[in-house]
């Protein structure tokens, strides 16, 4: 263990969070339960944005049980505008676990919470020390990038050789001073202070840090790879009768936007011709087959974790109801969709669209 760090740490950051902490409200409770949706809910979202989130749902679900006893829909309705969705699925799936298999009780150790869906390293080392002074150091992205530049070291840190390094120095750390004190501290050094442009001008470690010394704060962290970001062609349809609703169909258990609605779509790896998404729409038979051209389309691009989809929705608005209307799986009205779980690009769509949409976006 690297003593004269750790004493940097313990009389430089403490004192600093003490002092310039964010008052959360999941800072302010040791209930499992409310610390675990905030932490669900904050991977990959912002604090201001996950804020209202975590309001919402203890609202709706004051207990975990209520919210394993809630549909699923339910569910995906409160989270509509944070997309990842997978994140909402596995939230229910983890609260029926607890509510079926745990005595509704959440499990107070490490192995436990590993157990449940969507809790991986980080989350169980965060709500174990948060709510039950567990010490295991939660170490995130911003955690990584402050004891890299601390270090000075350029392993990257997109390798499990790096992150079990970092793991075990914290993990020494931590068990000199008080588990949650110390993993809210250094979570937030990371995100306030120590951040990617880092504010070193304030920074109690400045005079130890030997990326500050050495001018290297702009390189550490370091990353072995970028990720491979792949193009795909997502072609839509709002496809609407005279009644104003539109069709929509359920994204199958697996894949992209599993159990999620969506309009009419088609995704391709390579693009498409006009005329090739014309034909693609007729052979489908969604549309009249007297149908010469499609409308200019809503046009836009959206980014997934390892994707970049480039999404085109194309409005067709019928005349008459169609014969084959059984064809779709469900017309829904625009006040209707409003209860239901979209991609986060169709809510933007729909809300661009439709000023009475209600989701939560
Ligand atoms: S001096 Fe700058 S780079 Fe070093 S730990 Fe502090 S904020 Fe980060």
């Amino acid at each position: 263990m690297n003593s004269s760090l750790f004493e940097a740490f313990r009389q430089g950051v403490l004192p600093w969070y003490e002092q310039n902490r964010r008052d959360l409200p999941w800072r302010n409770t040791r209930d499992p339960y409310a610390i675990w949706l905030s932490e669900i809910i904050l991977q990959q979202t912002r604090v201001q944005q996950g804020l209202p989130y975590y309001l919402a749902f203890l609202s709706e679900f004051s207990e975990i049980s209520e919210l394993a006893a809630a549909p699923e829909d339910q569910v995906f309705r409160l989270w509509q505008g944070l997309g990842y969705y997978s994140r909402a699925r596995n939230l229910h799936r983890a609260a029926k676990i607890i509510a079926t298999e745990c005595g509704g009780s959440f499990p107070n150790t490490l192995e436990g919470l590993l157990k449940l869906p969507g809790i991986g390293p980080y989350t169980a080392a965060a709500i174990a020390s948060f709510a039950f002074d567990i010490p295991k150091a939660a170490v995130d992205g911003n955690v990584l990038r402050w004891m890299s530049r601390l270090l000075g070291s350029d392993a990257p840190i997109d390798l499990p050789a790096t992150r079990n390094w970092i793991q075990s120095e914290l993990d020494e750390w931590i068990q000199k001073v008080s588990p949650h004190l110390f993993n809210q501290a250094a979570m937030e050094f990371g995100a306030l202070l120590c951040s990617p442009v880092p504010k070193c001008v304030l920074c109690p470690l400045q005079e130890h840090c030997v990326s500050f010394l050495q001018g290297t704060t702009q390189t550490i962290p370091v990353k072995s790879k970028k990720v491979k970001v792949e193009e795909r062609f997502l072609y839509a349809f709002l496809i609407q009768n005279p009644r104003g609703e539109f069709a929509i169909e359920r994204r199958a258990k697996n894949g992209i936007w599993a159990n999620l609605y969506t309009f009419p779509m088609i995704l391709q790896e390579t693009e498409m011709s006009e005329k090739d998404i014309l034909n693609a729409v007729l052979s489908q038979k969604w549309v009249s087959p007297s149908l010469e051209r499609l409308p200019q389309p809503y046009s836009t691009v959206h980014l997934l974790t390892h994707r970049k989809l480039k999404v085109h929705i194309f409005s067709i608005l019928l005349k008459n109801m169609p014969k084959n209307a059984s064809i779709f799986e469900r017309w829904i009205s625009v006040k209707g969709a409003g209860e239901l779980g979209f991609p986060k690009v169709f809510e933007q769509f729909l809300k661009t669209q439709f000023p009475q949409y209600a989701g939560r976006i």
